[in-house]
């Protein structure tokens, strides 16, 4: 993969909101299924993470993306746009998100699972 400057890389990002579902795991299979529940720091009017530079120790499961792990986080939306640089692929799904989602703060814990759902443009 080319270098890249941290702005470049930044910019790679397209701001879909996608890697901030909230996934569940299957410890048995190890399947990862996705929810309509978003992170309770995304902020989805601008469609960012409102706590970027302390996301990885306020969420210890938010990884920070960078061009030497890209390639080893299957999970990441098959339409992100960096796993699609990786892949050399080129998608035409640009969704987002926005206005499908509800926040992980307004769902018990035990609701997760019914909050399972099949996305489709992904
Ligand atoms: S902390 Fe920020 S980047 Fe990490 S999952 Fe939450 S909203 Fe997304
Ligand atoms: S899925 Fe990829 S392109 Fe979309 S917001 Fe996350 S890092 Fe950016």
């Amino acid at each position: 993969m080319k270098k890249y400057t941290q702005e470049e890389w930044e910019n790679i990002c397209r701001r879909c909101g996608k890697c901030c579902l909230i996934k569940l795991e299957d410890e048995s299979t190890g399947e990862v299924y996705y929810t309509n529940v978003i992170c309770r720091y995304f902020d989805e009017e601008h469609m960012c993470c409102s706590v970027y530079d302390k996301r990885c120790e306020l969420v210890p499961g938010c990884l920070k993306l960078t061009p030497e792990n890209v390639d080893k986080l299957a999970w990441m939306p098959k339409t992100c746009a960096y796993r699609e640089l990786f892949e050399n692929k080129k998608s035409s799904i640009k969704t987002t998100i926005k206005g499908r989602v509800i926040k992980e703060t307004e769902i018990s814990e035990e609701e997760i699972e019914k909050h399972i759902v099949d996305w489709e443009d992904l």
